[in-house]
């Protein structure tokens, strides 16, 4: 049953009991009303009122500065904001050289002479930053150089390098190539597969005093919620609800509000087309989706309600927010980090220690050699007791425990006497 198993999967994550046994009656009747929310209209003031409370408490848990960020409820996952920050900061930075161009005294009021300025603008300063740091920061890379070309993305790290081709470091940020003026300069804040996560905020990337500095966006599908963040350094960071905040279908984006209008707005599609920039399909463009209080379309209500009865959870267990779930991840962070280290003979940790995932904690069990039958048997042995989900992911083999926020402190100490009482058999 559920209450047997402790599920340590990468995402979807469990939910907690309490919050699904909510959701199970809402389904069928919320509050009430004979409906489910399910079928209750995304125009309905109930589902209005939904939307504005998660939106609150997300940004009282993580203490987003609410005169300066919207909330976004977008519904590609993070996938779709691969593509959507690409589209979005590529057309921010179009308007602004826009903007630039017209002020040239010469001949502002000529369409044509506009356009050729910004296309030339385009060809010579127009760059895109990716960090890459495992899997996702490198399909998020792939995506742009697909809807862009290679011409205006810049690989400013590759993890892999002087790595054996391999992730599991972050480059020193003093190596990084950084472009002048990037439209964006993209990293993953925690990679899910190679459980490689940033210690903390890259300085390199900070903002200067005046407030100027690089646009930053940050993919936080698998750590959001598990620890502070300095969102004003920030432009655009995202992530999928799917790991510590909910259920799959639903995709978060707290962007700047500097890049929606009044302050930017998006170049025309014609324009667009005479750049032979790529249009963005309206539901990836954040205007539209913010101008609508995410209601551009039909969103999933049952979703978004099943995120806001997570932060109502998370703000009534901590008292200090993020904080106090930022000490209980890195306690059962730690624990089952201990249980490894104390056997290095029949554990390899995969990432550096000093990147290693406080979420994703990624290893190999090398006793006798035999690594793939000893993992077999592991994670048999595992699923026995009720630890569940530790598969590694299929592109890298080995075993991965998923530490988010629905694993209780129980679970993990579970899992450390499970790893123990495995290296002594
Ligand atoms: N980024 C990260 C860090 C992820 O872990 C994942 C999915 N596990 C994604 C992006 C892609 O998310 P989705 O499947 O919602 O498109």
């Amino acid at each position: 049953t559920r209450a047997d198993i402790t599920y340590f999967g990468a995402g979807p994550a469990a939910l907690p009991t309490d919050v699904l046994e909510t959701a199970a009656q809402a389904l069928l009747d919320y509050n009430g009303t004979g409906l489910g929310i399910a079928e209750h209209s995304h125009r309905s003031e109930l589902a209005t009122n939904i939307i504005n409370e998660a939106k609150a408490d997300l940004a009282n848990y993580l203490d987003i500065p609410a005169a300066d960020y919207d909330v976004i409820f977008m519904q590609a996952g993070g996938t779709g904001e691969f593509a959507a920050s690409v589209y979005n900061l590529v057309g921010a930075w179009v308007a602004r050289q826009h903007a630039e161009v017209l002020k040239e005294p010469w001949d502002g009021a000529n369409e044509d002479a506009v356009v050729a300025a910004l296309r030339h603008r385009i060809q010579r300063d127009l760059k895109l930053d990716y960090i890459v740091t495992g899997g996702w920061s490198l399909k998020a890379y792939q995506e742009a150089v697909r809807l862009l070309g290679p011409e205006y993305v810049n690989l400013a790290a590759d993890a892999r390098t002087n790595n054996d081709g391999k992730f599991g470091k972050i480059p020193d940020p003093s190596t990084w190539k950084l472009s002048k003026d990037a439209a964006l300069v993209y990293y993953c804040d925690n990679e899910t597969v190679d459980g490689v996560e940033f210690p903390e905020f890259p300085s390199v990337l900070a903002p200067r005093e005046d407030g100027s500095g690089p646009i930053v966006v940050a993919d936080m599908s698998s750590n959001i919620l598990s620890r502070r963040v300095p969102v004003s350094n920030y432009s655009l960071l995202f992530f999928g609800a799917q790991k510590n905040l909910g259920c799959t279908g639903v995709t978060v984006a707290v962007l700047k509000k500097s890049f929606l209008p009044p302050t930017t707005t998006q170049p025309s599609p014609a324009l667009l087309r005479k750049l032979g920039l790529p249009i963005p399909p309206i539901m990836l463009q954040y205007e539209t989706i913010a101008k609508n209080n995410s209601l551009y379309n039909t969103l999933s209500i049952f979703d978004v309600y099943i995120a806001g009865l997570v932060l109502k959870k998370l703000l009534k267990t901590f008292p200090d927010k993020v904080d106090g779930q930022q000490a209980v991840a890195e306690k059962k962070a730690s624990i089952i980090y201990a249980a490894l280290e104390a056997y290095p003979d029949v554990y390899h940790i995969v990432p550096d220690k000093s990147v290693r995932s406080r979420m994703n904690i990624c290893f190999r069990v090398t006793k006798n050699g035999n690594v793939d039958e000893t993992e077999k048997a592991f994670l048999k042995e595992a699923t026995s007791l009720g630890l569940t989900g530790l598969k590694g992911h299929r592109s890298v083999g080995g075993i991965r425990a998923s530490n988010y926020n629905s694993i209780p402190l129980e679970g993990a100490e579970k899992l450390a006497r499970f790893i123990d009482a495995f290296a002594k058999a």
